[in-house]
């Protein structure tokens, strides 16, 4: 369906509103990650650790890197270090990072959730990047755990001295992507709890999101557009409303949610099934069923283990 498609350890470009056109490169084997958000849109964490180790050999993703950008010259506007675990539990990626700057047009990013950032070495790694993303959506201990499903050994405040301690040290951009659930974290006093946590790390920029994609747990409720521009006042600065709501008026399916719908048409998936059926990542597949959900193109219904996709005949009965 698409050349990078013929990558391990690349995925895109995504089109995506904060990056543009960005290059995932995923460095840990599916769900590992030192959290368990219950917003995840890639299901549950099947490893939650914190150890670090070299899980992808750094020498295959320098190659694919170099080999994806001789070919797409000029064609990504950002190199994202993302994927489907936690890109900072790998012990080599500011090597991989430092590979990425030699091509100096396309700045590089690193979405991470921060739970690494205690680490002097993690910190030093991270800021060879353009851009550092965290995630954060909790205020305390307690709501740290219920939200993000820490490992066990992971304490909100280390997390936090990370994050500020990254700000005193990095030259650079540090985005915070804050995602608030209806009923767990969107009451307006848990909103200027986690604004003040916000406040103490000082990001450059703030966005605000929900959970728009199938999320992890089914009591993961998105909260509206209109609250999310009501809290967006309360951060310092003034945070950017990013949510995938409004473009879904398209009925307009792009190539690979056709495919997407002529598979669902014919029996339920998981959203894993999908990827290794098109050989498409799992942050690919999880954009699409999105608009797909959202639109309702395509339903989902809980099993024991993971979601399944399906697209409703016109009598209303499940395919498949
Ligand atoms: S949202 Fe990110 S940090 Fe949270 S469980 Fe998923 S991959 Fe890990």
């Amino acid at each position: 369906m698409d050349k990078a498609l013929t990558f391990k350890h690349l995925f895109g470009p995504v089109p995506s509103r904060r990056f543009g056109r960005s290059l995932g490169v995923d460095l840990t084997p599916f769900k590992t990650c030192s959290l368990d958000c219950v917003f995840c849109q890639l299901g549950r964490t099947t490893l939650k650790t914190m150890e670090r180790k070299e899980y992808v050999p750094v020498n295959e993703v320098v190659e694919e890197m170099d080999k994806w950008m001789r070919h797409h010259p000029g064609e990504a506007s950002y190199i994202t270090l993302a994927g489907s675990g936690e890109p900072t539990l790998h012990s080599r990626f500011g090597e991989i990072i430092e590979f990425a700057r030699e091509y100096p047009k396309t700045p590089v990013a690193l979405l991470t959730n921060g739970t690494t950032l205690h680490l002097p070495e993690v910190r030093l790694a991270a800021s060879r990047a353009d851009v550092v993303k965290i995630t954060l959506s909790a205020w305390d201990q307690k709501s740290f755990k219920s939200i993000h499903r820490p490992q066990s050994n992971l304490k909100f405040k280390q997390v936090l001295e990370g994050e500020q301690l990254l700000r005193e040290e990095f030259q650079g951009d540090i985005w915070m992507e804050v995602v608030i659930l209806k009923g767990i974290n969107s009451e307006r006093d848990d909103v200027l709890r986690i604004a003040e946590i916000a406040r103490s790390i000082r990001p450059d920029r703030i966005h605000l999101n929900t959970c728009v994609r199938p999320p992890a747990e089914d009591f993961a409720s998105p909260v509206s557009h209109e609250l999310l521009s009501e809290l967006a006042g309360l951060f310092e600065p003034c945070a950017e409303v990013i949510t995938e709501f409004r473009p879904d008026s398209s009925s307009t399916f792009t190539d690979n949610e056709t495919a997407i719908l002529d598979i669902l048409r014919r029996r339920p998936c998981t959203a894993q099934e999908m990827a290794k059926l098109f050989g498409m990542h799992l942050n690919e597949v999880a954009k699409h069923l999105g608009r797909l959900t959202r639109t309702s193109a395509v339903q989902v219904r809980s099993g024991k283990h993971d979601k399944y996709y399906f697209v409703q005949n016109a009598k209303g009965n499940k395919n498949g």
